[in-house]
């Protein structure tokens, strides 16, 4: 079996590491209830919607 020859030192696993690190904004989508930005995939925190239906009552109403 192959054995690395030297230990991959920090910098440069993590110089590896950094290409695939990319730092991406969360998708946001309006909602289809109230028109808040809200995550995708997610309740809406405003009204409590999420696809068409009530999951959540939100804060401020109660
Ligand atoms: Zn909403």
């Amino acid at each position: 079996m192959a054995v690395p020859r030297f230990k991959t030192s920090k910098a440069r696993t993590r110089r590896r590491q950094s290409i695939n690190m990319k730092l991406s904004s969360p998708t946001l989508i309006e909602c289809s209830t109230c028109g808040n930005h809200v995550l995708l995939h997610r309740v809406c925190p405003k009204c409590g919607f999420y696809r068409g239906k009530q999951i959540i009552v939100p804060e401020s109403k109660v």
